[in-house]
């Protein structure tokens, strides 16, 4: 799919969110939009979360083909807080199992109501898949696709960077980790290189480095302390294991925080107010020193918080786009 397919795909004929299936080709101004509608569903810990009924008699089904604990529970909540009805199918025990196609699957949630479709699959391309195929009044939301998108994830490592760094351009972004197969990270250089200029740079064993055409502003950098050296925000990224087919020949967990790992030496060559950053599920003491992951300059909860209001500002933006319907 290149970009003015996925524009037009994701899109209205008056420009608002139908689907979001991807931050390529998003423009600039429509995504500083929708992070500021997301600080409208911001709330301070410890005070009861922002409710209404934007999504009242709506049905949001979360279809997950693969694990996910932040991601499908903010969305869970996101849709509840909205006041939609909202239905977790359990892929396990759902009729996928026997044979059924996914687009069985859809039609048959469809005939139910659904409204939107929040979609998580291993597989490339089954987000767009579905929406080629919903009913027009019907959406669909990326919640990860295979190593290739996580819009959401994108956004919302995005509102966390706006909010400590107050722009998202000339910042210097150090993304350290299995980058081959980090949709995490390719979402966020997405959306960096759309708010940008900001300077991108990655750093991998050689067996996990990406596909450095899928990041025309980053640079591939060998030596860790250098990628790190005066960086006003650092992400750290797990190894995804189950995306490595047969035996993998890497280092023990030790041997990677010895190289890769972020520790607190490693991070004293940052800027003094740089930030760090992990999408989750976190490996202590392996791609982070557990001090670190707990430490004042982490904003990793931080993610997680934000998760839930940019969730909400999706929602919202995609219901706003039908008005009328
Ligand atoms: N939770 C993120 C994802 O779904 C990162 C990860 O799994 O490592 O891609």
């Amino acid at each position: 799919m290149n970009e003015s397919e996925t524009g037009c795909l994701q899109l209205t004929e008056s420009g608002k969110l139908r689907h979001l299936l991807t931050l390529r080709g998003l423009r600039r101004d429509f995504i500083s939009d929708l992070l500021d509608r997301s600080e409208h569903y911001q709330h301070k810990p410890g005070t009861p979360p922002s409710r209404d009924k934007a999504l009242d008699g709506r049905t949001v089904v979360n279809l997950f083909f693969e694990p996910s604990t932040r991601t499908r529970a903010s969305f869970e909540l996101a849709a509840k807080r909205m006041s939609a009805d909202v239905l977790n199918l359990d892929v396990n025990m759902s009729s996928r199992k026997k044979g059924e196609s996914i687009l069985d699957t859809i039609y048959t949630l469809q005939a139910m109501q659904a409204d939107v479709f929040v979609v998580r699959d291993a597989s490339a391309g089954i987000p767009e898949f579905i929406a080629r195929n919903v009913q027009p009044y019907v959406s669909v939301l990326n919640a990860g696709e295979a190593d290739v998108s996580h819009p959401t994830q994108g956004l919302l490592d995005l509102l966390t960077i706006r909010q400590h760094k107050q722009n998202l351009d000339g910042l210097t972004v150090t993304v350290i980790g299995d980058l081959k197969h980090s949709r995490v990270a390719r979402s966020l250089g997405e959306g960096l290189s759309i708010m940008g200029p900001n300077e991108l740079r990655l750093v991998a064993p050689p067996e996990l480095a990406p596909d450095m055409e899928l990041y025309p502003q980053g640079v591939l950098v060998d030596d860790i302390d250098e990628a790190i050296n005066g960086a006003d925000v650092i992400m750290t990224l797990r190894i995804q294991r189950e995306r490595i087919k047969g035996k993998s020949s890497l280092m023990t967990n030790h041997e990677y925080l010895q190289k890769y790992g972020l520790t607190e030496e490693r991070l004293s060559r940052a800027r003094p107010d740089a930030i760090v950053m992990h999408p989750g599920p976190m490996n202590r003491d392996v791609e982070i020193a557990g001090p670190v992951a707990d430490g004042p300059q982490s904003v990793i909860t931080q993610q997680v918080n934000n998760g839930l209001a940019i969730r909400m500002a999706v929602l919202a933006a995609v219901f706003e786009s039908r008005q009328g319907q």
